[in-house]
């Protein structure tokens, strides 16, 4: 009787795993060919300047329109693109677009920066350093327009090697930007440790920044952000008492759906960029 049901425990559990191992190769398969079949789009979210009240940068954040499952969130394939190692291509892609479409931008007289995440497995590339430098020289966008967002468990992966790369890549003037502070392996010692410009407080802390304790935590790490030069980016802003909070607190930039959702090209165009001085 025991073991009747140890084997249909196995079955059922072998049943599920095979499904969801078939379902992941499926979706591998589609995203394989997604960029070929152009079902990727780089959609963008701007970031407001709380100093000048204009906005100076916006974020590329991927998407993929699926021929049957429709749109699909990148939390549903990054982590599939990673694993298979897909992300190094599909990365590459989409700096290569954002960066074509901030030169277009900047070309019409706006002074927009680009922000572009980058992953791990593209940071732990060894030809990253190149990449960077040949699509910035394609695409003729000054690096300093260019902001790489990376996140504290990819910079400590492999220490040394990142560093160095982070450095060269300062050097040839990309901004490096901390993403997703706060969540994670999260330590303040980073902020002075990392060669970073600037660091995104994560959403998850705007969310709940009404909270005292919250609170205070955001104006600790940005305190210590503006001590060491750094820009600090609050993320996820959504009302206006998180953003009257954030200004209280002296944090220079906001990206939100207060702000907007990441949205297509042409509508950041129409809805952002038409107060141009061209
Ligand atoms: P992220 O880099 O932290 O991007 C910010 C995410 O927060 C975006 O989700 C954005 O839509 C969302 N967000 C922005 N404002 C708000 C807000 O006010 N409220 C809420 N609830 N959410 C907000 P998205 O576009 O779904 O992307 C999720 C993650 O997928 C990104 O997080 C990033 O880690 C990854 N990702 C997206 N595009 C790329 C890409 O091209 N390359 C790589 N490597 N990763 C990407
Ligand atoms: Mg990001
Ligand atoms: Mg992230
Ligand atoms: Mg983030």
């Amino acid at each position: 009787k025991v073991k009747e049901t140890g084997r249909n425990n196995y079955k059922f559990f072998n049943k599920a795993m095979n499904e969801e191992i078939s379902t992941k190769l499926l979706l591998e398969n589609d995203l394989r060919k997604a960029l070929l079949k152009n079902e990727l789009e780089v959609y963008y979210q701007p970031q407001l300047d709380l100093q000048t009240n204009r906005i100076v940068a916006v974020e590329a954040l991927l998407r993929w329109h699926h021929p049957d499952k429709g749109f699909m969130s990148p939390a549903e394939f990054i982590p599939i693109a990673e694993e298979t190692g897909l992300i190094v291509p599909i990365g590459e892609w989409v700096l290569k677009e954002a960066c074509k479409q901030t030169k277009l931008w900047r070309d019409q007289g706006h002074d927009l920066s680009i922000s572009v995440n980058l992953s791990n497995q593209q940071l732990i590339s060894n030809t990253i350093v190149e990449v960077i430098k040949e699509i910035t020289s394609q695409t003729e966008l000054n690096p300093q327009y260019l902001t790489l967002e990376i996140t504290e468990s990819m910079a400590i992966t492999n220490l040394t090697d990142t560093l160095n790369k982070l450095k060269e890549l300062q050097d040839f003037g990309v901004n490096i930007s901390l993403d997703d502070f706060g969540t994670g392996y999260s330590s303040l010692s980073y902020l002075s440790t990392l060669p970073i410009d600037s660091v995104k407080i994560d959403k998850s802390f705007i969310n709940d920044i009404t909270n005292k304790t919250k609170k205070e935590i955001v104006k600790s790490v940005s305190s210590i952000a503006h001590s060491r030069g750094l820009t600090v980016v609050a993320e996820g802003v959504e009302e206006e008492e998180q953003l009257n909070i954030v200004r209280s607190l002296g944090i220079g930039m906001i990206q939100g759906y207060y702000l907007s959702k990441p949205i297509p090209s042409e509508e950041m165009q129409s809805r952002f960029l038409l107060s141009s001085f061209v």
